[in-house]
C-alpha cells in the first residue's frame, strides 16, 4: 500500500514536472515567435521543381520557381534596405520540401512569414490557412495547424495589408483573398501567408522592375501592418 503510494506520489510529481516544463516550453516559444519584425520570405518550388512553366508568344521560357526567387530576393533586398530584418528559407534554386521550408523559417524565430507563388490567372491570389472547425478533437493537440492557430488572426491581418497594399500598387489587377488549408502555413509559428503573383501570362518577370514592385507593395504591407 505504502509503495503504491510513494509510486503514486512520484508520478504525480512528475506529471506535475513535466506539465511546468511544457508550460514555459509554450511560453517561451510563443514569445520567440512574437515580438521583433523579422520576415522570412519563402521563395516556391526550386531545383527539379520547376512550378508553372510559361511559353511566352517570342519563344522565351519562365520557370515559376525563378520568378518566385527573383520576387523574394526583391522583397528581402527591398525590407533590409527599410533595417528590416528578413531571410530567405530558399536563397538559391534548390528543392527543398515543406517540413525543410518550415524548419528554415522557425530557425529565424519569425514575425511574418511571406511565401511567394506564381498564379496560372491574371490575377494576385493571398492566402491564409484555414484550421480545422472541430477544436474538442484531442488528436487536434498535435497537428502542425496548431502552430499557427496561435497567430491566425493576425496572419489576417497581414492579408488584409498586403491585400491594400497590392491593390495601390497594380490598380488595374484583381487581388483575391482566400482561406484554404495550407500545411506549410499550418506549420508555421507566426503570422502567414502565402502571396501568388499574376501569371508570367500577364507580367514579365524577366523585367527585373516587376519583381521590384511587388517588393515595394509587400515592404509596404510590412509596415502598414506593423503600425
Ligand atoms: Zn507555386
Amino acid at each position: 500500500m505504502l509503495l503504491r503510494k510513494i509510486l503514486m506520489n512520484k508520478f504525480l510529481s512528475a506529471f506535475i514536472v513535466c506539465f511546468a516544463f511544457m508550460t514555459l516550453w509554450a511560453q517561451a516559444s510563443g514569445a520567440a515567435a512574437s515580438p521583433g519584425n523579422t520576415v522570412v520570405v519563402d521563395a516556391g518550388h526550386g531545383g527539379y521543381d520547376a512550378g508553372i512553366v510559361y511559353n511566352s508568344p517570342d519563344g522565351m521560357q519562365t520557370n515559376e520557381k525563378d520568378a518566385d526567387l527573383r520576387i523574394a530576393r526583391a522583397v528581402i533586398s527591398t525590407l533590409r534596405a527599410a533595417g528590416t530584418e528578413a531571410f530567405a528559407t530558399r536563397p538559391v534554386d534548390r528543392y527543398m520540401d515543406i517540413s525543410q521550408r518550415a524548419r528554415a523559417a522557425q530557425a529565424k524565430s519569425p514575425g511574418l512569414f511571406l511565401s511567394v507563388h506564381l498564379s496560372s490567372t491574371g490575377a494576385f491570389n493571398i492566402y491564409v490557412t484555414s484550421l480545422p472547425q472541430d477544436q474538442t478533437d484531442p488528436g487536434q493537440f498535435y497537428l502542425y495547424s496548431n502552430r499557427q492557430r496561435p497567430y491566425i488572426g493576425e496572419s489576417r491581418d497581414f492579408a488584409s495589408a498586403l491585400e491594400q497594399s497590392i491593390k495601390q500598387a497594380f490598380p488595374n489587377v484583381s487581388v483575391l483573398y482566400t482561406e484554404i488549408p495550407l500545411p506549410l502555413l499550418d506549420m508555421i509559428g507566426a503570422p502567414a501567408v502565402m502571396l501568388e503573383c499574376p501569371s508570367p501570362a500577364y507580367l514579365n518577370y524577366r523585367d527585373p522592375a516587376v519583381a521590384g514592385r511587388i517588393a515595394q507593395a509587400v515592404a509596404g504591407a510590412v509596415r502598414a501592418y506593423e503600425k
